[in-house]
């Protein structure tokens, strides 16, 4: 019987979004590879996320990374080849810069890897492998599930897809260059049959957005939740969406009684200018002005708003930067996520950004590593590198300071009036916080925060 070892290598700074067990989520690619493999071969997932690396023998040796990770692929790639082993690598960031990978690996995929992978496993056993594979899109229906089984038991949380693709394409982001502009959905008894096999009590419906862009798609989401009512699958979930994720009230209310707690809505910014500088525009139609009653409305049926915003956006002067911190502070939002624009290779950002020659690293592939969300790695239009970095650590600052994650939390738990939801708010903004300054001593501890809310100090140190 042949081995097939599977890895998800893990950012070699150790830091960043992925560093905390909560933010952790199976590698869905590889357990999908997996369910596409033939029963005549040995599957294991190894996962630098809990295991540091160490030599596993196998006849086939599979990666997926995004562009943070992708660094540590090439690296353990090196000492797999240098014993003769065959290597694979598929996943966004070689899809998108695959010359690059070619350097580092025998084999790569790009695009959806599913539709290309019995052809790769037939053409290993046949001896006859060859430099790059391209995926195509396979149709909703026939995308397979994902085994579940294989994945590291120290995962908190299950994770589903349901959807690929969306239809906008906003600068900044991966998902139309990889997934396409068509919104595909897998057909509800698929997924309920998926969502049956999971085991954990918490779910992430991993889907760009879950409910999709049109009456049609907020429908199949309707059935997807009936479904889940009718078979009994009751998880504590959470999901994606976009800013329209308020408008139907049967599936909010459908939401809300199979578990969910948290939607991410990627809102990115409080000003117009930098909507427009994004192409973020389903949010321009539906106006900034209207995020509070959307947001409350979403918090009448026990739900939280993560929202997501970026940070050093060309339209950002050094003012706008504090500005997007008071807004954050002073909305309704529940949790947050405020990333750095980061140009990723695929992404109208990126190819902007390398034309103008202002990404600040560009010790490739190394420098991949510092692409992980909370770095800043670009030269901004309206301020230099180093002043963005300080201004961010001062937006930064202000935002997660305990006193105002406290805030929240009490602002949470008001208006949804769901203790649970309230505390998964605040342990993501923890996890958040924790990931953002990591490393300068700072520890938010969710638990001990609600007995004794400390005072100062931390932040001062962090800005000097
Ligand atoms: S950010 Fe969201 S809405 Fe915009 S292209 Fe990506 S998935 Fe679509």
């Amino acid at each position: 019987m042949k081995k097939l070892l599977l890895i998800n290598p893990r950012n070699y700074l150790k830091s960043g979004l992925l560093n905390y067990e909560f933010s952790n989520f199976p590698p869905l690619g590889l357990g999908i590879l997996a369910t596409l493999t033939p029963d005549n071969w040995e599957i294991e997932i190894f996962d630098e996320n809990f295991d540091d690396f160490q030599f596993i023998e196998a006849d086939f040796v599979g990666f997926t990374a995004f562009t943070g990770n992708a660094y540590r692929a090439y690296q353990i790639a090196d000492i797999y080849r240098k014993k003769g082993i065959p290597t694979i690598m598929g996943g966004i960031h070689v899809s998108m810069i695959p010359e690059e990978a070619e350097k580092f690996i025998d084999t790569v995929v790009t695009g959806e890897a599913e539709s290309i992978w019995p052809t790769v496993i037939n053409d290993f056993e046949h001896n006859r492998l060859q430099k790059r594979y391209t995926g195509i899109r396979l149709k909703a229906h026939q995308l397979v599930p994902a085994r579940h089984d294989l994945f590291h038991r120290r995962y908190s949380v299950d994770t589903i897809q349901t959807t690929r693709g969306c239809p906008w394409r906003c600068e900044f982001c991966t998902v139309h260059a990889f997934n396409g502009t068509v919104y595909r959905q897998r057909p509800v008894d698929d997924v309920l049959d998926e969502l049956e096999k999971t085991t954990k009590p918490l779910l992430f419906f991993v889907d760009d957005n879950l409910i999709g862009y049109s009456k049609r798609s907020m429908q199949r989401t309707i059935e997807l939740l009936k479904g889940m009512k009718k078979r009994g699958i009751k998880k504590e979930w959470f999901t994606q969406a976009s800013i329209n994720f308020s408008e139907n009230d049967e599936m909010l209310q459908l939401a809300h009684e199979t578990g969910c707690r948290m939607v991410l809505i990627g809102v990115e910014s409080e000003k117009i200018e930098s909507l427009k500088e994004t192409k973020k525009d389903l949010n321009q139609k539906i106006g900034i002005q209207n995020y509070s009653n959307i947001f409350k409305k979403i918090h009448s049926y026990g739900i939280a708003v993560l929202g997501t915003f970026i940070f050093g956006l060309d339209t950002d002067s050094k003012q706008d930067i504090q500005n997007r911190a008071d807004f954050i502070i002073n909305s309704n939002v529940d949790a947050f996520q405020t990333t750095v624009l980061t140009p990723f290779p695929g992404t109208g950002t990126y190819y902007k950004f390398l034309r103008e020659n202002r990404i600040h690293y560009t010790n490739f592939p190394e420098s991949w590593q510092r692409f992980r969300f909370f770095e800043n790695v670009i030269e901004p239009a309206k301020m230099t590198h180093e002043e963005l970095t300080e201004e961010l650590f001062t937006a930064w600052s202000r935002i997660y300071d305990p006193k105002n994650l406290i805030k929240k939390f009490k602002m949470t738990l008001t208006e949804t009036r769901d203790v649970k939801t309230a505390f998964l708010s605040l342990i993501t903004n923890a996890n958040y916080a924790n990931t953002i300054f990591e490393g300068t001593g700072y520890y938010f501890d969710p638990e001990n925060m609600m007995k004794t809310v400390p005072h100062g100090g931390v932040f001062d140190k962090i800005n000097t």
